[in-house]
């Protein structure tokens, strides 16, 4: 076994992290191994992965099974182009399965390695959409504040939080974003409508801003996941499909988090009885075991980008398009999905989950508590009457997070909002401990903090 400190040393020496400050790498966690819902560290300390890796690893760590997967298509072809003139079974098969598992209007796909290759994928679809349409001037997409579409520039000018743009601009132009549909927080100034409606006559108001003729689409996650998780009101996304069709823009749900069961449904916008025109994903389709992410689009576009002259085709490329052995293994984990029941898990246990929880909300600094299926968030604030946060100097973020793992449970603290979003798999036990660490640390943590 490698001496622990020296390892580190040499991360310090030759790794850059996603998000990367020295400030927060002084003495990272070495992952070595996993179990379920339970992953262990190189000293041996045993934690609950109060987050399922990045919001991914749905079935659990440790499954032989895809490992197996991997393995035999590995063997047999591991990789194999698939650009137009080439294809591949496991990827043939994958999108057939899709397609009887997604949105009825959805049945072509298109695959990626990644979330943020899915946002572009969407963003640059819905431009061609509308070019191919004689529309070349809609390409303008609409967003929300808070949220996540990945690293790339055009996902990173689509996502919401401002914390991820200076270093890196100038973004790209043509994005723009309106207010996240946040219950705790969002401010009605329209009392002839819920709080959900007047969230999503925002979307209309910047479309008629911008000009309808302008806008190409609006991309939305049904739960916003690195936002501090926001489950929109109920009757939210039945209004922005309304407005979505009433000015020809195209909706794009973006699944990444929400797919493959997360939220007690195989995809997000079930639960609101509202399909996208696009639909993007990664993460959950393998469990984070290996990179695979995609787009599906409706028949509707499908039948746009099929039906251009030659010299017009979606020329959209990438390597790992359709890669053999991701898909296979992408195969093998719905598989395990479906035999196993984990979207009804859950659900289930997401109803455990948020009723514990919210037995929390009485607790000093417990501001909010939300969640759907097994994605949940408890909100830290310094006063429950004004919903303020802690200022930036109580780091309540870092000794939030620093006081779970102690405890041994390892998440993400994101805008003093306690993540959660463990494997599907986790036990009824370990969700009752994951909440007995949470009623432990609030207090523990704010008796440590002046208040404002
Ligand atoms: N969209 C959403 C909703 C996400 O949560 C993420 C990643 N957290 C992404 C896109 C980007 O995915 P990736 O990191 O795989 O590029």
């Amino acid at each position: 076994m490698p001496v622990i400190s020296e390892r580190i040393e040499t991360d310090h020496a030759h790794l850059l992290h996603p998000l990367h400050h020295p400030s927060a790498h002084q003495r990272p966690k070495i992952w070595v191994e996993g179990k379920g819902a339970v992953i262990k560290d190189a000293e041996g300390r045993e934690y609950i992965d109060g987050l399922a890796g990045l919001w991914n690893v749905n079935v659990g760590h440790g499954r032989r099974e895809l490992a197996q997967a991997a393995l035999e298509q590995m063997s047999t072809l591991a990789y194999s182009s698939a650009y137009a003139g080439s294809t591949n079974f496991p990827a043939i098969a994958l999108a057939e399965r899709l397609s009887g598992l997604v949105y009825p209007s959805i049945n072509t796909f298109f695959f990626t390695s990644g979330g943020a290759e899915a946002s572009e994928t969407s963003f640059k679809t819905a431009r061609f959409y509308w070019k191919a349409m004689g529309q070349p001037d809609k390409v303008k997409i609409i967003s929300r504040t808070r949220a996540y579409h990945g690293l790339t520039l055009a996902a990173m000018s689509a996502t919401g939080l401002a914390s991820f743009w200076p270093m890196f601009e100038p973004r790209v132009p043509g994005f723009l974003h309106i207010d996240a549909p946040d219950p705790y927080r969002f401010v009605n100034d329209d009392p002839s409508v819920s709080q959900g409606v007047a969230a999503a006559n925002q979307l209309e108001a910047a479309i008629l801003r911008e000009g309808p003729e302008a806008v190409a689409a609006f991309i939305a996650e049904p739960v916003q996941g690195a936002g501090g998780v926001i489950v929109p009101p109920d009757d939210y996304f039945p209004r922005i499909r309304e407005i979505c069709d009433q000015h020809d823009v195209l909706l794009i749900s973006d699944e990444v988090i929400t797919g493959f069961g997360r939220t007690g449904r195989w995809f997000g916008l079930e639960h609101y009885g509202v399909e996208p025109d696009i639909m993007q994903f990664a993460k959950g389709i393998t469990s984070g075991y290996v990179p695979l992410g995609g787009v599906g689009v409706s028949d509707k576009i499908r039948e746009i980008i099929n039906g251009v002259p030659p010299n017009k085709r979606w020329m959209h490329a990438y390597t790992y398009s359709g890669h053999p052995t991701c898909c296979a293994v992408a195969l093998k984990n719905i598989e395990i999905i479906q035999n196993e029941g984990l979207v009804e898990r859950a659900a289930d246990a997401g109803g455990r989950l948020l009723q514990k929880l919210r037995a929390l909300e009485p607790l000093d600094g417990v501001g909010h508590v939300r969640g759907k299926g097994l994605i949940a968030a408890v909100e830290v604030v310094a006063d429950k009457a004004t919903k303020q946060l802690f200022p930036p100097e109580a780091q309540m973020t870092q000794r939030l997070y620093e006081a779970l793992l102690e405890r041994g449970l390892y998440t993400r603290v994101l805008m003093d909002c306690i993540c959660l979003a463990p494997p599907l798999v986790i036990s009824d036990e370990q969700i009752d401990r994951v909440v007995e660490i949470i009623r432990e640390t609030i207090p523990a943590v704010l008796s440590d903090v002046p208040k404002r």
